[in-house]
């Protein structure tokens, strides 16, 4: 048998991702691609995404390549509504990476956990290159399955005294109380106009189509991540704050077309080029935050690229502590 054909192909599990991708690690492998993003050594391909007419599924593929971390392939899965009352994540993916030397299918890697943890390694990166960093208040907007991996990794940017947070539905914010009180910050579960008075970061995950947090709200300095917008539609806060936020994105193709700032794009209210990308931040290329009374606003859309980073970093690692299963194909 050739070398090529011993390679193998790996399988890695949801449970050897959890033990091996811990908040440090997705946020480097997050921040080196969207670094390699901006200085265009990776490239996302168009994403594809159906509603497919069969269990109200969205169904698709986001993927890219990396020639920077030689990471190619894609990500497969959707958004099942109605997983969550068979006890099953509403959100199902599974990572496939190719090697970039020969095309040969090298690993399939479960992509629920590292979906989760990629989300909220994006807006930890963000707030650890743009929030002020005498930040003291975090507020929560959404209480759903990607909220609490959003708060855990937050935390750990600033020096965070509290946590204010809300939901449409109240009751449900108790997956975040049980966090903040875990890492001992107090939590206080507030109305949306109080939480953008108090709080300094401001995370929004959330599954809106209508905006949730106002202009008129927000103070002066504060760093908004907005998390959910991932589809034509969506919409978590007022264009009338997209257009008086500095704005940052993972990729501005996404931003524009199916991200936060899609809104504002189309009424005019900004226009593409004044959208910066975060890894030209982090690559020195633009200062971000100019000053501590500016208003900074990260649009998460959530790229291919993010999932093959983290998927690649926990292939490696689940075969150097012997947690990957390996098949010939
Ligand atoms: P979930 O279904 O578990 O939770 C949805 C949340 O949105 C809940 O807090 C719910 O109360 C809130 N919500 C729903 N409709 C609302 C409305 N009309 N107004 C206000 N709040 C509303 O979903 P999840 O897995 O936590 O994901 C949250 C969002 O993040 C989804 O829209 C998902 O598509 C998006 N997402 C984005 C990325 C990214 O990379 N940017 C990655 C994963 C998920």
């Amino acid at each position: 048998m050739s070398e090529e054909n011993n390679e193998g192909l790996l399988i890695v599990s949801e449970d050897a991702c959890k033990s091996v991708i811990d908040r440090p690690s997705a946020f480097k492998a997050v921040e080196n691609v969207f670094a390699a993003m901006s200085r265009g050594d990776a490239y996302n391909f168009p994403v594809i995404r159906e509603a497919i007419g069969y269990a109200d599924a969205l169904y698709g593929f986001k993927s890219g390549f990396d020639r920077a971390g030689k990471s190619l392939g894609l990500k497969s899965g959707g958004y099942w509504p109605g997983n969550a009352a068979k006890g099953l994540t509403n959100h199902q993916s599974t990572i496939f990476l190719f090697n970039p030397d020969n095309g040969k299918l090298r690993a399939l890697v479960g992509g629920n956990y590292l979906t989760a943890v990629r989300t909220a390694a994006a807006s930890a990166v963000s707030i650890a290159h743009l929030a002020r960093k005498d930040s003291k208040v975090l507020g929560m907007v959404g209480a759903g399955h990607q909220s609490t991996f959003q708060l855990r990794a937050a935390l750990e940017q600033r020096n965070f005294e509290k946590v204010v947070a809300w939901n449409k539905d109240a009751d449900r914010l108790g997956n975040l109380q049980a966090v903040a009180e875990e890492l001992g910050v107090p939590f206080e579960s507030v109305e949306r106009e109080q939480l953008c008075a108090e709080a300094d970061v401001i995370i929004t995950i959330t599954s809106a189509f209508e905006p949730l947090l106002m202009k008129e709200w927000i103070k002066p300095g504060t760093h908004i991540a907005c998390m959910g917008t991932d589809t034509v539609g969506k919409q978590e806060v007022d264009e009338a704050l997209i257009a008086a936020a500095t704005v940052f994105t993972d990729e501005i193709a996404q931003s524009i077309s199916i991200g936060e700032a899609q809104h504002a794009i189309k009424s005019g209210a900004i226009k593409e080029s004044d959208i910066t990308t975060l890894g030209d931040v982090i690559n020195g290329d633009h200062p971000g935050r100019s000053s501590d009374d500016e208003i900074t606003l990260f649009d998460g859309t959530g790229v291919g690229l993010q999932d093959l980073a983290v998927a690649s970093a926990a292939a490696k690692l689940a075969v150097e502590k012997g947690q990957a299963q390996h098949i010939s194909l």
